[in-house]
């Protein structure tokens, strides 16, 4: 088996503004194949993830987080909905990012992001996430450009902080390609239960569409490191993003083989005579 992992993790930066790698499927060789994969994957994802939080809850310190960058229509909802919905919802802890608040603009960036992080056990999506700070915030200059640089090394030291104290990060960017995004947006037009997504501001954002991959690509060149790397995973093909990301998932907690908790300390066979006779 393939380590999913090693064959997403971004090597060439420019991969951002390589459309055609948006519909690349590396690993898996047609959908029906895929689907097959994620159904047999699907009951260990459910069980790692247990163990996650059973560790946690006694007394264990590790916990991971997803976090889902993309560009609008990218499939960070549908990643939420079809790969983090196999796993037991008592456990998700899921932060969706907006523009920050007055209150938060009053903080540093990573103020909210270190309110959004996970208990110890659970698995944290960031739907959206600091990364924004970089993307949307230095696209259209929203802080002076002096401020921005300075955050991709905040970020890579914030991170590494963190994994140093247990907190797992698995950066994916879900990778569409400009003819893809159109057709989705297009979708959301024509379907009514889709309405409430449709926002006209991400047609203003879709002409920025080179200066965005600017962006991505510069996330990607800085903030990818050993401990905390960036993911790439090509999203044009939603049964590939799903298979791509429940791989990079299961990979990721089996390296971290959280164990059931034993506990000694439980008294069982008087527990046991205890409850017979009661
Ligand atoms: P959506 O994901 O469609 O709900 O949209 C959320 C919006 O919030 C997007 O347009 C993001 O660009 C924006 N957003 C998220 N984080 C930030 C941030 N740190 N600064 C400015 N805008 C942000
Ligand atoms: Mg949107």
């Amino acid at each position: 088996m393939t380590s999913v992992r090693k064959l997403l993790r971004v090597f060439d930066p420019a991969v951002a503004h390589d459309e055609g790698a948006a519909s690349s499927h590396p690993g898996v060789k047609d959908k029906a194949t895929a689907r097959k994969e994620i159904e047999e994957l699907a009951p260990r994802l459910t069980e790692l993830q247990e163990r996650l939080y059973a560790e946690g809850k006694s007394g264990g310190t590790r916990r991971l987080v997803l976090v889902l960058q993309a560009i609008d229509a990218g499939g960070k909802d549908g990643s939420v909905k079809h790969v983090v919905g196999q796993v037991n919802p008592a456990g998700v802890r899921i932060t969706s990012f907006v523009a920050p608040t007055a209150q938060e603009r009053r903080h540093d960036f990573l103020w909210r992001i270190n309110h959004a992080l996970p208990p110890n056990g659970y698995l944290g999506v960031f739907n959206r996430s600091h990364y924004e700070d970089v993307l949307v915030v230095r696209v259209h200059d929203l802080v002076p450009k002096d401020k921005w640089e300075k955050r991709y090394d905040a970020i890579n030291d914030w991170e590494a902080a963190l994994a140093g104290s247990g907190t797992t990060f698995v950066k994916v960017f879900l990778h569409i390609s400009k003819q893809e995004q159109k057709a989705r947006l297009l979708a959301r037009l024509d379907d009514p239960t889709k309405h409430w997504k449709v926002n006209p501001g991400d047609l203003d954002e879709r002409e920025l569409w080179p200066a965005y991959c600017d962006a991505y690509q510069a996330v990607l060149a800085r903030c990818s490191t050993d401990v905390n790397p960036w993911y790439v995973v090509p999203a044009d093909r939603k049964w590939y993003r799903d298979w791509a990301l429940t791989h990079l998932l299961v990979e990721q907690l089996a390296e971290l083989d959280p164990q059931w908790p034993v506990r000694p300390e439980l008294d069982l066979d008087g527990m046991r005579r205890r409850l017979k006779l009661s």
